[in-house]
């Protein structure tokens, strides 16, 4: 089969920037396949020491443009402050320092340290003390941590303004002058923001030292026959989301794109266990094993392929009715080049786009770019799944209730007399028996909803742009189950519940702690005395933290780690309870 050669840009692949290979290892263990835009354009200037302002919209990985490179370039044996960031909001603080955290994960001797306001002081001041080389800080308590310790920041060497529009809209620019006189001159400073106005150039001009400048903009896309569609989704909500939609769209075949490896595996393995037929595409799945994705594609022993940008690279499938844009893309070119998927050979096309809060903006520029609306649609209740669920089978049967030769006459004649019952009870039992593990009732469709909703409760607080592999590294055996496929696959519950064998355990130290998922991981390693791949999912949250353990021998596991401490502080794992 020949397949279209495309004309995108050249994207040097992350090996090529320069990086350290400890963070190059750490993007791979992320998930991260590529380099964004602006990552692909600050990496090298900020590895090469220049001042920068970078400009491009929210959700577009500025975090990575920074953090990747200057983490690269600290001393990490040199245990003082050496990196600033500063960012808007204690969330996004926290954001950045977890995202940090990610990527020095095998940087055993980097620490990084969240300053916000709203926690004690002391043990944030204490964790710079002992060296923390990342401070990610918002300006309201640097500057109270300042006015009692001014020379806190006196060994810093790169300095990072963050959403740097937003900073000033909350009114922090007095606050900003008084961190820029508590700083070395000698410094690298850049500076991210979504816009730049004037008040924004001022700082850089007083500042920066010859700032180079990135801006990521946009040139008008045309986009024909393609009808869209766009949902409004929390990041936790996303495969509930998807689950739902796929029943009521009629669709032929499908590529769906996320921006991580493991997004692939996730959502692939979510939608095998509803008996799709699907498969991920990833970078890390050998060029022949690619092709043979493809193929099925086209003849439709696969109707849904999950891929990231990457991997769906040069991929033409006429069958493709829809595109589904589970994770945003990074700019609006990506948007209109994915969805290009569809619609071909003057087909109607149909595409889909999962919002989550943070990224309004980029739905807007989109929307610009492309002079197109994308109108907005809610997400399918239970009535409406159940209208698409009966229709299904009614188009299921049609054929075969019209069919005169079916073959079956004397088999139903045999059944009703082995059983000794009537056509119509025979026809409800075949009935019960085809729509086993899919409710066909309101009742049962609503009562389906919670078990389609992926995680619980524990969740709310999680960063909400479709990003993983920030607070949740850790084993992540549920993707990647071996028993994939097979006729039970219907029967099988949402995979992102917890991985076989393992329960949540939970323990009060969290983010505020200064803990880290290697810290607690670190911790039950050595002490618990277990082997990597028993430890499922470790989620920190802001005061308190969830680790998957394996339910065999838990009690054991507990009673040894009963006097284990984290960050300086008792552990005190005990078992979560699911609700
Ligand atoms: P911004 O600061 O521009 O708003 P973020 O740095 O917060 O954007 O990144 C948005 C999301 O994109 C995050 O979930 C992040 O993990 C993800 N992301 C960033 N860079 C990449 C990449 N190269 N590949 C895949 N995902 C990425
Ligand atoms: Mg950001």
């Amino acid at each position: 089969m020949t397949q279209e050669i495309e004309n995108t840009p050249a994207i040097a692949p992350f090996n090529t920037l320069g990086l350290h290979p400890s963070v190059l290892a750490a993007i791979t263990a992320v998930g991260y396949e590529e380099p964004s835009p602006i990552q692909t354009q600050s990496i090298p200037l900020i590895m090469a020491g220049h001042d920068m302002i970078g400009q491009a919209q929210t959700g577009t990985g500025k975090t990575a443009a920074f953090a990747l490179p200057i983490l690269s370039r600290i001393d990490a044996n040199r245990r003082e402050a050496q990196v600033l960031v500063l960012a808007p909001t204690r969330e996004l603080a926290l954001q950045v320092a977890t995202a940090f955290e990610s990527f020095a994960a095998q940087m055993p001797t980097v620490n990084v340290v969240a300053i916000y306001g709203g926690a004690p002081m002391g043990p944030q001041l204490k964790a710079i003390r002992n060296g923390a080389q990342v401070i990610v800080a918002t300006p309201g308590r640097l500057v109270d941590h300042l006015s009692r310790n001014g020379g806190l920041l006196s060994t810093i060497k790169f300095l990072v303004l963050d959403e740097a529009d937003e900073m000033l809209k909350l009114g922090f620019m007095d606050d900003l002058e008084v961190i820029f006189n508590a700083m070395p001159d000698e410094r690298q400073t850049v500076l991210f923001s979504a816009t730049l106005p004037s008040s924004i150039r001022g700082i850089a001009e007083k500042h920066l030292r010859n700032p180079q400048q990135v801006k990521i903009a946009s040139k008008t896309q045309t986009v024909a026959r393609i009808d869209q569609a766009h949902l409004m989704v929390h990041a936790d909500q996303k495969i509930n989301a998807v689950l739902r939609l796929l029943e009521v769209e009629d669709f032929d075949a499908m590529i769906g794109f996320v921006r991580t490896k493991q997004a692939t595996l996730d959502i692939a393995a979510a939608l095998e266990a509803k008996g799709y037929k699907v498969a991920a595409l990833n970078g890390d799945i050998a060029q022949n094993q690619r092709e043979r994705v493809i193929d099925s594609l086209k003849d439709g022993r696969l109707n849904i392929v999950i891929a990231t940008d990457v991997a769906a690279r040069g991929l033409d499938v006429p069958r493709i009715t829809h595109v589904f844009n589970i994770d945003m893309p990074y700019d609006p070119e990506s948007y209109v080049h994915r969805i290009g998927r569809t619609g071909r050979a003057g087909r109607e096309g149909r595409a889909l786009l999962l919002v989550t809060p943070r990224e309004r903006r980029m739905l807007q520029v989109v929307e610009r770019v492309t002079g197109q609306k994308i109108a907005e649609i809610q997400l399918p209740d239970a009535k409406v799944i159940l209208q698409a669920r009966i229709r299904r089978l009614t188009q299921d049967l049609a054929p075969r209730v019209k069919d005169k030769e079916n073959k079956n006459v004397e088999l139903l004649a045999h059944l009703t007399t082995e059983l000794n019952c009537s056509a119509e009870d025979l026809a409800l039992a075949l009935l019960a028996k085809t729509t086993e593990g899919q409710a066909f009732t309101l009742d049962g469709v609503e009562r389906e909803q919670p078990v389609l909703a992926p995680r619980g409760r524990d969740n709310r607080d999680r960063d909400d742009r479709g990003g993983r592999g920030r607070d949740d590294r850790g084993g992540r055996g549920e993707g990647g189950r071996g028993d994939r496929g097979g006729e039970g696959g219907r029967e099988r519950r949402a995979p992102l519940a917890l991985s076989e064998g393992k329960v949540r355990c939970r323990t009060a130290l969290g983010v505020r702690d200064g803990v880290a998922a290697r810290n607690l991981l670190g911790a039950i390693l050595n002490e618990g005395g277990l082997s990597r791949d028993a430890i499922g999912r470790i989620q920190i949250r802001e005061s308190f933290s969830l680790v998957e353990l394996p339910e065999e021998g838990l009690e054991s596991l507990l009673s040894k780690l009963k006097d284990t401490r984290v960050a300086g502080k008792a552990l005190k794992l005990r078992r979560y309870r699911e609700d």
